[in-house]
């Protein structure tokens, strides 16, 4: 998770982040980012680690409870600055909040079926390197083959409305 945009704070936006977090469980990203003006206090609660453009803590988020940040007011700046493509659109007035749930609901039911066909603790992105190699085994069975689809699946929902451009997995 990289910053973008200013803070979501209240109203039916937070009604939406609240019915979703796929921007904290691992859905969308593998680390955010910690901006150095803040590595005091973030080190307070989060265990960092070295990432390519400085410290990051790992995703899916320890802090993220049945889609709420359990550290909301100490949340990073990353966290509160990051709005996701639906979120923008809904900001701009470009859809409205049925139409933006929607697209959250259809893609938590797109993650749910991908969720069936992950091994014991394995993240969605440890799949997303297992898909890989999946897709290239020529002797792959009826289940591998239902797994590469649906997280494909899911995949391209992320990109139709939660990644931005140029963060798409076919960009
Ligand atoms: S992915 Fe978008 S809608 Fe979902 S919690 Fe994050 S900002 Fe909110
Ligand atoms: S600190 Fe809160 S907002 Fe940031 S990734 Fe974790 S659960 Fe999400």
């Amino acid at each position: 998770m990289t910053a973008s945009a200013p803070p979501t704070t209240s109203g039916p936006e937070q009604d939406l982040c609240t019915s979703c977090g796929m921007c904290c469980d691992g859905t969308l990203f593998t680390f955010v980012e910690v901006a150095e003006d803040e590595l005091s206090a973030v080190q307070q609660i989060f265990t960092l680690h070295a990432g390519a453009k400085g410290p990051v803590f790992h995703q899916p988020c320890t802090y993220n409870r049945e889609h709420t940040c359990m550290v909301y007011n100490d949340r990073p700046q990353t966290c509160r600055a990051y709005r996701c493509k639906t979120l923008l659109a809904l900001d701009a007035g470009e859809i409205a909040l049925p139409e933006a749930a929607r697209r959250v609901a259809e893609t938590l039911g797109a993650k749910q079926a991908v969720e069936g066909h992950l091994e014991c603790g394995e993240t969605l992105n440890a799949a997303r390197e297992r898909r890989a190699i999946a897709a290239t085994d020529q002797e792959r069975s009826k289940t591998q083959l239902a797994f590469i689809l649906k997280l494909t699946a899911l995949d391209l929902m992320l990109d139709r409305y939660f990644r931005k451009r140029g963060k798409t997995m076919l960009s």
